[in-house]
C-alpha cells in the first residue's frame, strides 16, 4: 500500500501562509478553525541567530495514538495511502482524539459557520456543513488525491518547498529527499512515526 508523504523544506518557506488560505478555500474550513498553520522559532544565540518558519498540520501518523483511542472508529486510517480522516457521522464529540494527538492539530467544531456559506469550491468538500459537535482536521485533501492531484497546500507554495509523494516508493521524490536531505519528524520521540518531514 502506497504511503503518502510531504516533505516541507524550512529553508525555502517565506512564510507567506498561502497555503493556510489555499487550505481554508479548499476545504470550506470554517471560521475561526485552521488545518494548517505557521509556526516560527528561532535558534542559536545573538549574533548567530537561525528562524524556522515552519508550515505545520496533522502528520497523518503512521502509528496515530488518535485512531487507537477513538471509541466509535470515526477517526480511522484509510487505504487511500495510509491518511488519518475522521468520518464525521461517527464522531460523537468525545475529544479523546484531541488529548491523544500530541501535536495539537485536531479542533472541536461546536457549531456550523462558514465564511461564505453559498460561495463555489473546488470539489465540494461540504464535510462540516450542517455537522456540530465533531472533530475536524487536515485530510491531505483526500478529494484532491482521490482525483489524483496534490493537496491544495503543495500546488500553491509560491518557492515550491514542498514535495509530497509515496513514501513506500524508492523512485519517489518524497523518499530520495527524507534520505538525502536528513529530514526530520516533529516529536520523534512520541513513536508516532509522522508522514510529514522537514528539511532544515
Ligand atoms: Fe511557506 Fe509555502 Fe506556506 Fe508560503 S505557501 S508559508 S512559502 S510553505
Ligand atoms: Fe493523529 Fe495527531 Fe498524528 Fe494527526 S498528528 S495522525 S491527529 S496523532
Ligand atoms: Fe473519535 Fe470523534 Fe471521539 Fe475524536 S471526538 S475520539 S473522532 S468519536
Amino acid at each position: 500500500m502506497a504511503r503518502f508523504a510531504m516533505v516541507i523544506d524550512t529553508k525555502k518557506c517565506v512564510g507567506c501562509m498561502d497555503c493556510v488560505v489555499a487550505c481554508k478555500t479548499e476545504n470550506r474550513v470554517p471560521e475561526g478553525f485552521n488545518r494548517d498553520w505557521i509556526t516560527t522559532e528561532a535558534r542559536g544565540k545573538f549574533p548567530s541567530v537561525q528562524m524556522e518558519i515552519r508550515s505545520e498540520r496533522c502528520n497523518h501518523c503512521d502509528n496515530p495514538p488518535c485512531v487507537h483511542c477513538c471509541p466509535t472508529g470515526a477517526s480511522h486510517v484509510h487505504t487511500l495511502g495510509g491518511v488519518v480522516l475522521v468520518h464525521h457521522e461517527l464522531c460523537i464529540g468525545c475529544k479523546a482524539c484531541i488529548s491523544a494527538c500530541p501535536y495539537g492539530v485536531r479542533t472541536y467544531v461546536d457549531r456550523e459557520r462558514f465564511y461564505f456559506p453559498n460561495t463555489p469550491i473546488p470539489y465540494n468538500v461540504d464535510e462540516l456543513r450542517g455537522i456540530e459537535g465533531v472533530v475536524q482536521k487536515c485530510t491531505f485533501c483526500s478529494n484532491r488525491l482521490k482525483a489524483g492531484e496534490e493537496p491544495a497546500c503543495v500546488e500553491v507554495c509560491p518557492p515550491s518547498c514542498r514535495v509530497f509523494g509515496d513514501l513506500n516508493d524508492p523512485e519517489s521524490e518524497v523518499w530520495q529527499m527524507i534520505r538525502s536531505r536528513n529530514a526530520f519528524q516533529l516529536l520523534p520521540d512520541k513513536g508516532t512515526d509522522p508522514s510529514v518531514f522537514y528539511i532544515r
